[in-house]
């Protein structure tokens, strides 16, 4: 198997599954608006994830990771 684009593992701490979605983020008070954080996060820590960004006031975007083996 050849595959340049190995799917992100989810960045919930003690999670390794196969992450779903991408979250994009920054912390506007270290960051210009050029700088983003990405975060990956499966189905399950996809709502954790974002809810500890945005109780901070972190703008943050959320995209769709494409399914491994999707190529082609
Ligand atoms: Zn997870």
């Amino acid at each position: 198997m050849t595959s340049d684009a190995e799917t992100p593992t989810c960045s919930a701490r003690g999670c390794r599954r196969e992450a779903a979605w991408m979250l994009l983020w920054r912390n506007p008070r270290l960051h210009g608006p050029e700088r983003v954080k990405r975060w990956a996060a499966c189905e399950e820590h996809l709502a954790t994830l974002r809810e500890f960004l945005t109780s901070r006031g972190f703008p943050c975007e959320t995209e769709a990771v494409p399914p491994s083996g999707a190529m082609g």
